[in-house]
């Protein structure tokens, strides 16, 4: 039956692929104009400690609103940011709106930044942080950078070095998605991170009965805590998984139970509320008038 159905299968395969190339380099052609064009804007999303509920800070996340497809997902532009050379690019725009967007929200709150695997390998990018961080005048123990497992492949003592830059500027560091990638414990033991970032698939479904991700993320903690860092669970979206993260250990929460990514404005007004803390199912706690 594959074998009679092979043909036109076959040529239907072929036409989504055109398509989709096609569309790639629409989009690619497209993104060149974005920045351009201030098609680009941050979203904040809550950071949140699981000792007293209070928002110790943001991860910045990038939109794109396109002028004719609407908004379209960093999940696939991205993507085609990195094959197109224009990651890094867009990579210093989101970390200078970043930075200087929050440099004027209470001092407490710190913010968190999406770097990618080709912007940690540009020897330049220290000086970006830094330059960021003098433009905004945002202190650099403010600034948190997220970073993949990725960068570990990335050939000879290069990581070692930028490691060691970027912690000397005085910017905290995170090991973003925990787990997904080349998961290799060793680099642990060099790569001086502030916390380890536990990845949305051992946290959705933690709750349910019959699972291991539980006991994966136990184990997680227990080797964060071993190695100082804190750890925050990704993803949360119901109260069970919430209370199973609580239960497990882990020092801090993001995801939709508390808050989906808000812009800049909503952002801001959260911190306003009482203690800067935030409630479950997004509901905060507001001053009686
Ligand atoms: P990430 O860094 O792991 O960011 C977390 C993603 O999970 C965000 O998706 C966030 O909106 C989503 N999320 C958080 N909590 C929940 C939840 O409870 N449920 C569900 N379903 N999703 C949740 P987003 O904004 O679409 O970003 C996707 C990915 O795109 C990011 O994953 C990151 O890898 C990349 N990205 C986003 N902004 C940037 C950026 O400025 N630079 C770079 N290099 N990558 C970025
Ligand atoms: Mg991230
Ligand atoms: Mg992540
Ligand atoms: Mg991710």
């Amino acid at each position: 039956a594959a074998k009679e159905a092979g043909r036109g299968v076959h040529s239907f395969y072929d036409k989504s692929m055109h398509a989709d190339a096609e569309d790639r380099r629409n989009l690619e052609m497209d993104l060149r104009k974005a920045l351009a064009e201030n098609q680009l804007h941050l979203v904040y999303q809550p950071q949140v400690s699981t000792v007293d509920e209070e928002i110790s800070g943001y991860e910045a996340l990038v939109r794109w609103e396109h002028p004719v497809r609407g908004s379209i997902s960093p999940a696939t532009f991205i993507p085609i940011a990195e094959e197109a050379g224009l990651i890094s690019h867009i990579g210093e725009w989101v970390l200078r709106t970043a930075c200087s967007e929050v440099s004027s929200w209470p001092q407490n709150v710190k913010i968190a930044v999406n770097v990618s695997p080709t912007q940690f390998a540009n020897p330049g990018f220290p000086s970006i942080v830094v330059n960021a961080l003098a433009t905004s005048r945002l202190a650099a123990n403010r600034l948190e950078l997220e970073i993949t497992e990725s960068v570990f492949l990335i050939e000879g003592d290069e990581t070692d070095r930028m490691f060691s830059r970027l912690k000397s500027i005085g910017v905290r560091l995170s090991l973003d998605d925990f787990g997904t990638g080349y998961s290799s414990l060793s680099y642990l033991k060099k790569a001086p991170f502030d916390k380890i970032k536990i990845d949305q698939s051992f946290v959705r479904g933690a709750a349910m009965p019959d699972t291991r991700n539980a006991a994966i993320i136990k184990s997680i903690v227990s080797l964060a805590e071993a190695l100082d860092m804190e750890t925050i669970a990704e993803g949360a979206e119901t109260h069970d998984e919430l209370d199973l993260i609580k239960t497990l250990g882990c020092s801090h929460v993001q995801g939709y139970i508390y808050s989906k990514p808000l812009v800049a404005k909503e952002a801001v007004a959260l911190l306003h509320n009482e203690f800067g803390t935030i409630t479950p199912s997004g509901m905060n706690k507001t001053r009686m008038p």
